[in-house]
């Protein structure tokens, strides 16, 4: 009998999602992104969830080329770029994209000789200090490139700090605008800037007005990026994580619970242990109160969470037992909500969605 904890991953909310992304940027194409392993669902998942979308987007080059074995056709591209020169084959023979964000990028480039162009993004780094050249040294980036043969559609691109944030004291997402419009003026060059906060909450400061194509990613997933909540923006959770209580203890007041014994209970409680721990994904500095479901009802954690149980309240869920379903994120309860209190972003969670997991879709 498999143990009860399940990752259930919703098709249909990804691919609501996307139409949420498309919606908030009409004019502009679509570049779903897909790194960890699309944010922890799964690559396979993703090229059908997200079938809709203009083109894929991530990280790693060995995934790049699962996306074609899985049967995408449509863009790929690599939002680190590439690595070192050999990668520029890759991309040639499985028509990657990849950003080029800096002068060795350039050299290699320079140095290649490829059987077909490869289509690039130039990123600039307009504030972020990340990667990217100045907006001072972006023209003549985009000159070298376009000198060369084995460069097809250069795309320009920069990525925002801070969109989730109206003005950002520090760096304020109009700011990082203004650089890239010095820095991109009078390229004759498509435009590539918004991720889901810029998509989701910055249409209005023309960040998708000078926009060809977004690059969401979280949202996608059902969850924010900040700002408000994942279903003010009319998202929904594309993961639920389930488990079942497998123990109950019924304690005294004044007695402790798990590893370190940082919780008292105040008075008798019926403790529900719920076969997950922070060796399945759940985050291990989730403090007491942090919100779970058993059988629907909104109770939380109680006592440190360990490898592979935590414990839970069962005062709110009087008929709970040994079978209980419990939901520790995804539909019935936003997988932000369980981040913020454990100081972490619903990101984190669902990539660190441990492999010993078992997905099904539903
Ligand atoms: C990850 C990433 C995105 C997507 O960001 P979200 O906040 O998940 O929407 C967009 N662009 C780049 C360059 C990224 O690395």
């Amino acid at each position: 009998m498999p143990r009860p904890i399940v990752a259930t991953i919703h098709l249909d909310a990804m691919q609501h999602n996307l139409a949420r992304a498309r919606a908030c940027a009409p004019q502009a194409k679509v570049w779903a992104v897909v790194k960890a392993n699309a944010y922890g669902h799964g690559l396979e998942r993703a090229v059908r969830g997200f079938a809709d979308a203009d083109g894929l987007a991530l990280v790693e080059p060995d995934y790049a080329l699962r996306l074609r074995e899985l049967g995408w056709r449509k863009p790929i591209l690599l939002l680190e770029g590439f690595f070192d020169a050999a990668d520029l084959a890759l991309m040639a023979a499985h028509g990657l994209n990849g950003a080029v964000h800096c002068e060795a990028q350039i050299a290699m480039l320079e140095a290649a000789r490829l059987p077909h162009s490869i289509d690039v993004h130039l990123k600039m780094n307009t504030g972020m200090n990340r990667l990217g050249f100045t907006p001072a040294a972006f023209a003549r980036a985009y000159a070298r490139l376009r000198a060369l043969p084995c460069v097809g559609t250069i795309t320009l691109m920069t990525h925002f700090a801070n969109a989730e944030v109206a003005a950002h004291p520090a760096l304020p997402t109009g700011e990082q605008l203004r650089r890239f419009q010095l820095g991109a003026h009078g390229l004759p060059a498509p435009r590539s800037l918004a991720n889901s906060a810029g998509v989701l909450l910055r249409a209005g400061q023309g960040t998708q007005a000078a926009s060809d194509w977004v690059r969401p990613g979280i949202m996608l997933y059902g969850g924010t990026p900040g700002g408000v909540s994942a279903a003010a923006f009319d998202l929904l959770p594309a993961m639920t994580l389930r488990s079942a209580i497998i123990g109950v203890q019924d304690i005294g007041a004044g007695d402790v619970v798990g590893y370190g014994s940082g919780y008292r209970a105040a008075a008798p409680t019926r403790v529900g242990v719920v076969a997950c721990g922070y060796a399945d994904g759940y985050p291990r500095h989730a403090p007491h109160g942090t919100p779970v479901l058993v059988d629907g009802v909104r109770t939380s954690v109680i006592g440190r969470v360990s490898m592979d149980m935590l414990t839970v309240d069962l005062t709110p869920v009087p008929g709970a037992g040994v079978g209980s379903a419990v939901t520790l994120w995804g539909r019935g309860l936003p997988i932000d909500e369980v981040a913020e209190p454990a100081g972490t972003v619903g990101y984190e969670l669902m990539c660190a969605l441990a492999p010993r997991v078992p997905v099904q879709e539903g």
